[in-house]
């Protein structure tokens, strides 16, 4: 008698309990957007130092949380998503989106989780790096997203390297890109085989294929990307890649 009525009780707590783990307050969001205000003072500043450096004009995106959708010159975002148009330089994103990365993050490693709120804003301010070096991607479209994350690595170690980083920020963004990963494309001995063979290729090669199904990378081969920005720097992440005809 007792589990029968067990089972249906069963069957709808753990929905309940699922969504709630998939939900953020307004104080979870609250907390993620004043790290991502500090996030987005320290991109600014040290994407502006790097194009000085690079002698290439510079531009501050114009960032903007959204909460259903916002217009943009490339047309409505929405959803659980963050995204940089390169028509009028915005990054947008998904501030439940950011703040449950965020959330999620906390929970596994312990600590704050800032950088799964930090990280997606990261990666868009690398793609709008791409947009304003007027770089081509047409002959190297499988590099647009590692590219994106390598970017990303390159300021986190600039982060690093003057003292912003917290105990705990390298392992929070490695858990946060494990969560917005693709699925491997192969699992097993022949993916990994196509993960090490894309590793060890030299900077600036354009990998043949990437084990994902999706544009961004498995989660390992994500963390690779950012872990070459953090080591090589922005210059390496964009080797190789031509500039658009009067770029
Ligand atoms: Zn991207």
């Amino acid at each position: 008698m007792r589990t029968r009525f067990l089972l249906p009780l069963a069957a709808l707590l753990v929905p309940a309990a699922l969504a709630a783990q998939n939900r953020v307050d307004s104080a979870q969001v609250a907390a993620s957007e004043a790290k991502i205000r500090v996030a987005i003072a320290f991109l600014d500043q040290t994407w502006a130092q790097t194009f000085k450096t690079l002698g290439r004009p510079y531009v501050t995106p114009r960032v903007v949380g959204y909460d259903d959708f916002v217009l943009t010159a490339c047309g409505r975002v929405s959803g659980m998503n963050a995204y940089a148009c390169s028509l009028d330089g915005t990054i947008s994103y998904n501030r439940s989106f950011v703040a449950l990365l965020m959330a999620k993050t906390a929970r596994a490693i312990g600590t704050d989780g800032d950088m799964g709120a930090i990280f997606p804003i990261a990666h868009e301010w690398g793609h709008a790096v791409q947009h304003l070096l007027g770089l081509d991607y047409s002959s190297a479209v499988d590099r647009v997203e590692s590219d994106a994350d390598c970017l990303a690595g390159s300021a986190v170690a600039e982060a690093d390297a003057e003292g912003y980083l917290q105990p705990g920020d390298l392992a929070e963004t490695e858990y946060a890109l494990g969560l917005v990963g693709d699925a491997p494309l192969v699992r097993g001995e022949w993916g990994k085989m196509i993960e090490s063979i894309n590793a060890q290729a030299p900077l600036g090669s354009v990998p043949v294929l990437t084990n994902a199904r999706g544009d961004h990378g498995n989660a390992r081969e994500r963390v690779a990307a950012f872990h070459r920005g953090m080591k090589s720097g922005a210059r390496s992440c964009v080797l190789g890649i031509p500039l658009r005809p009067g770029g």
